[in-house]
């Protein structure tokens, strides 16, 4: 456990560390001729939107279509998601939030970057930024609408602080008109955003 605990204080030096040395191999590598760059951005742009919250998505859509899977993603969101194959690499727990017209949910990790992985891939650049980790919790409000989004003044925001032990996964309301949509179907209308809950489900990210 405090080997978690210091892993999240010190993340952020070593995630500079990292990316200094990321670089400087990724410099040597594509002046010798071994790699291209371009190729790399593709991998992790793949890693970023696709791949990964592909299988949140999924995730989302049987909650959508499935009564009994929702509610066991409410009591062991754990156990529920390793149910489709998705488990974590570092035996963290997830807790699935669930949008209601009430309340919208958002993800943030104030500390570093802590990002449920095993559902949605790699975090976005925006996540592990500083403005993000302040202003979600001292503005959820404003953060949402540079993201575009304008909940209603009566729908309470509640903003979720992930750790390396519990990490979060939004479940967006499902849209409506969608009754006759298959899994398959569903799952398209759930971006990456809308499971940090920076978008809601069925409609595009907004452009930043
Ligand atoms: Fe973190």
């Amino acid at each position: 456990m405090s080997d978690h605990h210091d892993h999240d204080h010190h993340h952020d030096n070593r995630y500079s560390d990292m990316q200094a040395r990321v670089k400087a191999l990724e410099t040597v590598l594509t002046e010798k001729g071994l790699i291209d760059p371009a190729a790399i951005d593709a991998i992790v742009e793949t890693y970023e939107t696709r791949v990964g919250p592909r299988n949140g998505a999924r995730v989302v859509a049987r909650a959508w279509s499935d009564a009994d899977f929702a509610d066991w993603l409410r009591r062991d969101a754990t156990a529920a998601i390793a149910s489709l194959g998705y488990t974590g690499r570092q035996g963290e727990h997830m807790r699935a939030v669930f949008n209601t017209p009430d309340t919208h949910n958002l993800v943030v990790c104030t500390l570093c970057s802590c990002y449920p992985w095993s559902v949605l891939g790699l975090p976005p650049v925006w996540y592990k930024a500083p403005a993000y980790r302040s202003r979600a919790v001292i503005d959820p409000r404003g953060v949402l609408a540079e993201f575009g989004l304008h909940p209603p003044a009566e729908t309470k925001i509640r903003v979720w602080d992930s750790t390396a032990e519990l990490r979060y996964l939004v479940i967006p309301e499902r849209p409506a008109g969608t009754e006759d949509l298959d899994e398959a179907a569903l799952a398209g209308l759930v971006s990456r955003d809308a499971m940090i809950g920076t978008a809601i489900a069925g409609y595009p990210e907004a452009a930043r």
